[in-house]
């Protein structure tokens, strides 16, 4: 059997081989590992629920701490880095940069024999999907494309690398306690702002361009 995928199973990282011309192997991709084991730290944490927005908040984090692992690897600071997920993925002759962009949701590939990147980056364009296996569960690879671009513009507000500055905030939203495991976009973004220190008023910035409106004051959550 060719398996056309990676995924965390609830026990272990499951990885395909790909086919060769569609995809490439999966191990081949340091952010694709990064973002299998993150979900492991989530279902291990906040262990926010496989649908809907919180779903879409899961497979976000894994994108989020799957990249920096390519960043940090690298050694490139936000601004100068690629937020590519699974870069070079497609085979050849498949019109595609990687899996996600998370600088320009919804423009990773777009071809005959694959279709187009559906993720949106603005609540605008939030794609209200059924909780379905054919929904993609309300669409949690595609609705994590609105937190991703957020991520992205908090990690080159706040500047630096993204390890060192918007890396940690929300490492610890995650970890923290306090996120809930049916979260919202709504309250992932409040906590992040909790939680950014001095840089609440860039990662406020952040979540206003995507069209989430976080609170900067502190409350109780
Ligand atoms: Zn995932």
């Amino acid at each position: 059997m060719i398996i056309q995928n990676a995924f965390w199973d609830g026990k272990q990282m499951v990885f395909g081989d790909g086919d060769g011309t569609i995809f490439r192997d999966f191990t081949s991709r340091d952010d694709v590992i990064g973002h299998e084991l993150t979900h492991a730290v989530t279902q291990f944490t906040a262990n926010l629920i496989y649908e809907n927005q919180p779903g879409a908040l899961n497979e976000s984090i894994s994108d989020v701490f799957g990249i920096m692992v390519k960043q940090y690897k690298l050694g490139k600071p936000a601004a100068e880095a690629n937020w590519i997920l699974a870069e070079g993925i497609w085979g050849p002759g498949i019109n595609g940069r990687g899996l996600r962009d998370m600088q320009n949701p919804g423009t990773a590939y777009n071809d005959p024999k694959i279709g187009k990147d559906p993720q949106p980056a603005h609540m605008k364009d939030y794609k209200k999907l059924p909780n379905t296996a054919d929904g993609d569960y309300g669409g949690v690879h595609i609705n994590s494309g609105i937190p991703n671009k957020a991520f992205y513009l908090a990690a080159t507000k706040i500047g630096g690398n993204s390890w060192d500055g918007a890396g940690p905030i929300w490492y610890e939203t995650l970890t923290g306690g306090k996120l809930k495991s049916n979260a919202t976009f709504q309250q992932f973004a409040d906590l992040t702002v909790l939680n950014a220190g001095p840089h609440a008023s860039q990662v406020v910035a952040a979540w206003k361009e995507v069209g989430i409106s976080a609170k900067s004051g502190r409350s109780e959550l």
